[in-house]
């Protein structure tokens, strides 16, 4: 894969209103387990091997399959609006954008949604 943007996986996770796993809250402190780390969704662990495998394995890449860009534009009912505004035909979007895997789709979707 060669996403030159990979920080749009977040953006365009945000913008369909999907949480984007990590590290954010600070850790907490409990009488019972100590140090408890937390991911933004709510998962805690008291291991950051734990908490880093869950952010990897829950965080989508838009940019290796596109397939779940134009999933999620469906879901919130943007996938017409985003096909016609692109304007390539079937076969242009196949070629330009589902056989891509650098993030084109992703990003034509955010700046479509701006
Ligand atoms: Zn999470």
């Amino acid at each position: 894969m060669n996403d030159p943007q990979p920080e749009n996986n977040k953006k365009f996770a945000e913008l369909v209103g999907i949480c984007w796993h990590e590290n954010d809250p600070p850790p907490i402190y409990t009488m019972e387990y100590g140090i408890v780390l937390v991911c933004k969704c709510g998962f805690k662990t008291q291991s950051l091997t734990e908490l880093n495998k869950h952010i990897k394995e829950s965080n989508p890449d838009y940019a290796a399959d596109p397939r779940l860009v134009l999933r999620e534009m469906e879901r919130i009912g943007k996938l017409m609006g985003f096909l016609i505004e692109l304007n390539l035909g079937a076969c242009g979007f196949i070629y330009s954008y589902i056989l891509d895997e650098t993030g084109k789709v992703r990003d034509a979707a955010i700046k479509f949604m701006k």
